[in-house]
């Protein structure tokens, strides 16, 4: 298992982690099989979308605080119920197939660490798995 470190650098953000994916894809030499990615985080996730228009991405994050607002009325008393509801609603874990040594994506897509409650220094983890 590897262990990827995201800083995020504000309260809500969503940050490319494709690269660092395909460098330890790169790194093990797995030609096939599958990359397992998983945020062990409460208040942040993982989710795969539009990499080449970013106005995708802030509408993906103003539609998010638009259906679970920051200030909503919620009784967890640390104050970050919305982090932990957007969180959910986006996942812990993605799985994407690797053929060839690359992670197999769509032209447009890229994989995105969700931070929803920042800025934090936050950990992905990514196991690896090859074909049998
Ligand atoms: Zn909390």
């Amino acid at each position: 298992m590897k262990t990827i470190t995201v800083r995020t650098g504000v309260r809500i953000q969503m940050i490319d982690i494709t690269d660092a994916l395909q460098s330890a894809v790169r790194e093990q030499g797995l030609e096939n099989g599958l990359c397992i990615v998983f945020v062990p985080h409460t208040t942040a996730a993982v989710t795969i979308n539009e990499n080449a228009d970013p106005d995708v991405v802030r509408d993906i994050l103003a539609a998010t605080e638009k259906l679970v607002p920051a200030d909503g009325s919620y009784r967890h008393q640390e104050g970050n119920s919305d982090a932990h509801v957007k969180a959910s609603l986006f996942g812990a874990s993605e799985t994407v197939i690797i053929e060839g040594g690359r992670l197999v994506l769509g032209t447009w897509q890229s994989v995105f660490f969700c931070e929803f409650d920042g800025p934090r220094t936050r950990k992905v983890l990514v196991k690896l798995v090859a074909d049998p």
